[in-house]
């Protein structure tokens, strides 16, 4: 069978009940039928069926498509939607913007992504456009426990992340061997290709996948991601291999024994699709974050609807991203909503959603970078 034909038996398992419909978020905001799971999933068929031509319009429906995955935990068929629309992708894909395509060749090379990101922040008016990010990541290699060993768990670092969040790497790998285990972070690595999947290159995601399987394959541990969107990319294209999330290794893995400071601070805590639609982890960031004394906590308004950044969807349509975002932080950017931090599991949202509350002064971390800060 043929990947199209693969893709189209999956589609035909669509019973077109519309179960998924009201929860599309691109659906709420146009209330066009074309814009839903179900109407994206017609189009897809006819086009492969020969019924319709794969139009501009066409396209543009297909295309703003967020790969949120609202959609499958609604499906009573188990409807595996993001494949169906990956799979769709290289033949959407036809003008991509300048940054988009800078930052795919970038992904490929973490270290020159650090170098050129950290050159960017400095540049007159540029860095005004680049989200407060802090440092590069840079402490690849052996990280022993601290006491006791319990384990050895190895860390994926993801390009973005250890371009502009160096912080939460650390904190990970703080919090892990304050828990007793050995920490391996293999300088080989590099990124897990969601990013060229979505955005029509399989192939060139494919590479990358293999050149991370090469490098931490071998190594027989656990290996543990901070960002959710790399996390759902390793689990489901490498699926032989032992991921999964650091925070709910973390949380499955507290020991008792180490103790937090108190913070009397409210906290409102994002929980991106990857982790929400996907992984199904997001309690474990309740979980962990509730074991600071005083603090408060609180889910983000619109806590089931994507913020809209959907890896590089904002810069393909920053409109429908900007719209989306909204629905979350306009009542923090107008000071009718007040919170101390924000707290995002996935890299990509923590700088959209960074970006959008830069004047409300409302710092976005991710919930282990504020966990480790609290360790006594
Ligand atoms: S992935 Fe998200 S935006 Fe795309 S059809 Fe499903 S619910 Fe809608
Ligand atoms: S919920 Fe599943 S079966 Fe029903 S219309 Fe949506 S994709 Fe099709």
């Amino acid at each position: 069978m043929s990947a199209r034909d693969q893709l189209d038996a999956e589609a035909s398992r669509c019973v077109q009940c519309g179960l998924c419909v009201p929860k599309c978020p691109t659906y709420q905001q146009t209330r066009n039928e074309a814009d839903s799971p179900r109407g994206r999933i017609a189009i897809m068929r006819a086009v492969w069926a020969g019924r319709i031509e794969l139009t501009d319009t066409a396209r543009t429906h297909l295309s703003t498509c967020l790969t949120c995955r609202a959609c499958e935990s609604a499906c009573p068929s188990k409807v595996h939607y993001g494949r169906l629309i990956d799979g769709m992708q290289p033949d959407l894909q036809q003008v991509q913007s300048t940054s988009l395509r800078a930052l795919k060749w970038l992904a490929q090379k973490p270290s020159l992504l650090r170098t050129a990101l950290g050159a960017a922040k400095h540049l007159p008016g540029l860095g005004n456009e680049l989200p407060a990010a802090g440092k590069a990541f840079t402490a690849f290699g052996r990280h022993a426990a601290k006491g006791t060993e319990r384990g050895q768990v190895a860390l994926f670092t993801g390009c973005v992340g250890s371009a502009v969040d160096g912080a939460t790497l650390l904190a990970a790998i703080e919090l892990l061997t304050r828990l007793g285990y050995g920490v391996t972070v293999p300088a080989g690595q590099t990124c897990c290709g969601a990013l060229h999947l979505h955005n029509g290159e399989p192939a060139a995601s494919d590479r990358l996948l293999q050149r991370n399987h090469e490098v931490l394959a071998g190594l027989n541990m656990p290996i543990l991601f901070v960002a959710s969107g790399c996390g759902v990319q390793l689990r489901e294209g490498l699926p032989g291999l032992p991921v999964e999330e650091a925070g709910a290794f973390i949380a499955r893995n507290w020991d008792a024994a180490v103790r937090l400071r108190l913070l009397a601070a409210k906290v409102l805590v994002h929980e991106p699709c990857t982790q929400r639609n996907v992984l199904g982890t997001q309690a474990s960031v309740y979980t962990l974050l509730g074991r600071i004394p005083a603090l408060k906590l609180e889910g983000l308004a619109d806590n089931d609807r994507c913020c809209g950044a959907a890896g590089s969807y904002h810069l393909q349509h920053p409109e429908m991203a900007q719209a989306l975002r909204s629905g979350k932080i306009s009542k923090l950017q107008s000071g009718e909503v007040k919170a101390d931090w924000l707290v995002s599991s996935n890299i990509g949202c923590a700088l959209w959603l960074a970006q959008g509350l830069r004047d409300a002064r409302l710092p976005v971390v991710h919930p282990l970078t504020l966990l480790a800060g609290q360790l006594n």
